[in-house]
């Protein structure tokens, strides 16, 4: 017997080629798909289906829906951690977030990382699978449910490479930008990649709205590869040009992320080389306080340097913010509540 497939994994077209192929008419695509987004929970709720039609739905998909395994609430900024399981019992991690703009779900794209940063808790125990679109939809509905808020962005900044899972991501932001899907605009979507350069010309070849975060981390070619591997593949100069042709082929900035790690890569001479590097981009620079992590060796920079660092790249006209830390009581870095899971 064919196993049942989750409908969230699917996109409208996908639906409509899936009805005509069991002779019923396209139509009913954008009512199946409206009922899903508005959150309904079993196909026999969706209420202007025939009942023919709702019995060959339970017979081939089901409606996936994460369980919040645990949830950690910071009292002093509203941020929410949750830890969902999905029907295989892996667990991925997701973070809503309080900012002037509105809410903010940051999500992950795979169940574990293959990219072995080395100051990051997500990768501890490497990839496990890939994420269907349809379990990245459920992060933001699930959280969504929960908090009983809407949702307005999204940042793809959770664990995994969103590069590496590529069709799937590419997937998820055309069903959350769907008018009949969650109806979030492409502007309130941000990708953050580590560096997989093929990726980065295709991404912007796509013609998209969402903005490209890159995580830089370091302005030296010796210093990233030490901390992150995937610079051993694709150096700082292929990294930036693959950014160039991103800027100029969609008139977009790149947002490069410098999480500043003690004695690592918070010196001003790090600065300075970081200003040369961006001189003239169309960029801006997000300081990062590195969070912990439990059993990594590398510390968060000193108040200090963080500012003394953020007023180097002014001097080169690099329009730099330092990212407020939210959540650092719940252990907000990425991966350390699903490590405890794992480990449990
Ligand atoms: S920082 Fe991101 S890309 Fe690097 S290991 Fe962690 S989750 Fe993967």
């Amino acid at each position: 017997m064919q196993s049942k497939k989750n409908i969230k994994d699917l996109e409208l077209d996908e639906l409509e080629k899936y009805l005509e192929e069991h002779g019923l008419p396209r139509f009913r695509a954008g009512q199946i798909f409206e009922w899903i987004y508005k959150d309904t929970a079993s196909f026999g709720d969706m209420l202007n289906l025939p009942k023919t039609l709702i019995e060959l739905l339970d017979k081939d998909f089901y409606i996936g829906r994460a369980i919040i395994e645990a949830m950690l609430h910071s009292v002093t900024d509203n941020t929410r951690k949750y830890l969902l399981c999905f029907e295989d019992k892996n667990a991925v991690e997701c973070v809503l977030m309080d900012y002037s703009y509105g809410k903010t779900i940051c999500i992950s794209t795979q169940i574990g990382c293959r990219m072995s940063c080395k100051f990051c808790a997500s990768t501890e125990g490497g990839l496990v699978r890939s994420m269907t679109c349809g379990e990245m939809l459920e992060e933001v509905m699930a959280v969504s449910r929960d908090a009983e808020e809407r949702v307005g962005n999204i940042v793809l900044m959770g664990t995994g490479e969103p590069f590496d899972n590529y069709d799937q991501v590419m997937k998820f932001i055309r069903i959350i930008n769907h008018s009949k899907g969650l109806n979030i605009g492409q502007r309130h979507i941000t990708i953050s990649t580590s560096g997989i350069v093929p990726r980065i010309y295709d991404f912007a070849d796509e013609n998209l709205q969402c903005k490209l975060a890159v995580s830089l981390h370091a302005a030296d070619d010796v210093t990233r590869s030490r901390i992150m591997p995937v610079n051993r593949k694709y150096g700082i100069e292929k990294l930036l040009e693959a950014c160039r042709y991103y800027i100029k082929s969609t008139n977009r900035r790149v947002t490069f992320e410098y999480a500043l790690i003690k004695d690592v890569n918070d010196s001003i001479r790090n600065a300075h080389k970081l200003g040369t590097l961006l001189k003239g981009m169309l960029c801006h620079v997000n300081l990062i306080p590195l969070n912990k992590v439990e059993g990594k060796a590398f510390n968060k920079a000193p108040e200090e340097k963080v500012r003394s660092f953020k007023l180097a790249l002014k001097g080169y006209g690099i329009d730099t913010t330092i990212r407020r830390e939210l959540g650092s009581e719940i252990d907000a870095a990425c991966g350390q509540l699903r490590q405890k899971y794992v480990r449990q």
